[in-house]
C-alpha cells in the first residue's frame, strides 16, 4: 500500500493546482447526460463508433470513477470502468475533449484466509477480512452444500482467494480458488474450476441456471472483457452475447425473476433487464417491442415471452444482445445458459482432481499455520491520471 501513498503524495507536491474527486456513478444517469451535466459536447459521444456508443450504456450504476479538474474547478479527465478490464478515458487533447478505451490498471493478489467459526461463516469472514465481496461470494459458493446452520462454535473455514485491485482498491469480481469447512471432523471443499464451482467429486454446484432466451441462427458475437482490434488500434469489449435472429422472433426470460427496467437504454435501444436470485441479473437488448403490458416490478418465469428481437439503438442487423451480471459484474452467460449441471468425467475428472489435490494441500498448511487474515481498510486513492509533461 505504500506504494499508492507515495503516489498520492508526489502527486500533490506536484501538482496541487489540480485535484482528483471519486464519484459514484448514479443511477439513471447515461453517458449523455453526464456529457450535459457537466457542459461537454454531445458530439464527443456522437463522434464514437458503434460499439464504443454500445459500451457507454454499459456503465453500471454505483460504480466508482475518477474525476481530475483544474484549480478553477474545470473538469479535465475522467476515468469510467466498463467491465472488469477497461475503462473510459474521457480527457482534453488541444482544448478538444476526446474519448479513449484504455486497459484498466489492475493488480492481482492471491489470498488466505484460516479462522475459526463464532458467529456465522458470513459474519466471521466479514468480521476477519472487512471484505463484503468476499463474504457474499461465499455465501454464493457454498449455497446449499453444506448445512450452514448446523456448524458448531469453533469448526474451522479455510479460503484461497484472488482479488484485483483497481487504484489500491478492491476492484471487480473475487474467485475463490477453494473454501473448505471442517465440521464434525469432516472437512468439506467447494473449488472453482473453468468458471464454475464443484464438489470434492466434480460434481457442478452452480445452483444458477438459464434457459436460452431466443431461437437463433447464429452467435453473430461473442462474450470478451477485453480485445485489441489491430485493425482499428482500439481497445473493444463486448460484454454479452449477440444472437442473430430475424425481427420478431420472441425473447424470453432466461430464469424466474423479477423486471428491474423495461425502456430504452442509450446504444442498447429498447431493452429488458430482470433480477434473479439475489446476485444475478440478466440484460436483452435492441429489442423491436416489449410483450404487453411488461412493466417494473413485475414477476416473469423462466421461458415467459418478454420482447421480441429488433435492431434498435446502435445495432448491424437484427439480433439479441444478451447479458449476464453477477453483482452488477457483467460474466460471460455462455457458463450459465444451459439446462443440466454437469459432472466431470474421464480425462477432465483427472485433470480436475489434480487440480485440488494441490489446493486441498494449501488448505492443509493454512489450517496449521496461524497468519492472520488480510484486513481491507480504506485506503487512499492512488493518482489514477497521467501526469502532464511541462
Ligand atoms: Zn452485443
Amino acid at each position: 500500500m505504500a506504494k499508492f501513498i507515495i503516489i498520492l503524495s508526489l502527486f500533490l507536491s506536484f501538482a496541487s493546482a489540480s485535484y482528483v474527486e471519486e464519484l459514484k456513478w448514479p443511477k439513471g444517469e447515461t453517458f449523455l447526460t453526464f456529457l450535459e451535466k457537466n457542459h461537454l459536447p454531445q458530439t464527443i459521444y456522437y463522434t464514437l463508433d458503434k460499439e464504443e456508443q454500445e459500451l457507454a450504456a454499459e456503465i453500471v450504476a454505483g460504480v466508482k470513477y475518477q474525476v481530475l479538474k483544474s484549480e478553477d474547478n474545470q473538469l479535465e479527465q475522467v476515468l469510467i470502468p466498463i467491465g472488469e478490464e477497461l475503462q473510459m478515458h474521457l480527457k482534453k487533447k488541444d482544448d478538444k475533449f476526446i474519448m479513449e478505451i484504455t486497459p484498466i490498471m489492475l493488480q492481482s493478489e492471491k489470498r488466505t484466509v484460516a479462522i475459526e467459526i463464532h458467529n456465522s461463516p458470513y459474519v466471521d469472514i466479514l468480521n476477519a477480512t472487512n471484505s463484503y465481496g468476499l463474504a457474499n461470494e461465499f455465501a454464493q459458493s457454498f449455497k446449499g452444500e453444506v448445512n450452514l446452520r448446523n456448524l458448531q462454535k469453533g469448526d474451522k473455514l479455510v479460503l484461497l482467494y484472488q482479488q484485483k485491485r483497481r487504484l489500491g482498491r478492491p476492484f471487480g469480481s473475487i474467485k475463490i480458488d477453494v473454501s473448505m469447512i471442517e465440521t464434525a471432523k469432516k472437512k468439506n471443499y467447494i473449488f472453482f474450476y473453468k468458471e464454475n464451482y464443484y464438489d470434492a467429486k466434480g460434481q457442478e454446484l452452480t445452483s444458477f441456471l438459464l434457459a436460452n432466451p431466443v431461437n437463433y441462427t447464429r452467435v453473430s458475437s461473442p462474450f470478451t472483457q477485453n480485445r485489441w482490434h489491430p485493425i482499428l488500434q482500439k481497445y473493444r469489449a463486448h460484454l454479452g452475447i449477440d444472437y442473430a435472429a430475424s425481427v420478431g422472433t420472441p425473447v424470453k426470460a432466461a430464469g424466474n425473476g423479477k423486471v428491474l427496467f423495461v425502456g430504452e437504454k442509450g446504444g442498447y435501444g429498447n431493452t429488458i433487464e430482470v433480477s434473479h436470485d439475489s446476485s444475478y441479473k440478466t440484460l436483452y437488448a435492441h429489442l423491436n417491442g416489449f410483450a404487453r403490458g411488461l412493466r417494473g416490478g413485475q414477476g416473469v418465469k423462466q421461458g415467459q415471452v418478454i420482447g421480441y428481437v429488433g435492431n434498435t439503438g446502435l445495432s448491424s442487423g437484427p439480433h439479441l444482445h444478451f447479458g449476464l451480471y453477477r453483482s452488477n459484474v457483467a460474466i460471460n452467460p455462455a457458463s450459465v445458459v444451459k439446462i443440466a449441471k454437469s459432472a466431470l468425467g474421464g480425462n477432465e475428472l483427472k485433470a480436475f482432481i489434480n487440480y485440488t489435490n494441490d489446493l486441498r494441500k494449501k488448505v492443509e498448511n493454512a489450517l496449521e499455520s496461524d497468519v492472520s487474515p488480510f484486513r481491507e481498510e480504506n485506503f487512499n486513492l492512488a493518482y489514477p491520471f497521467e501526469r502532464k509533461q511541462s
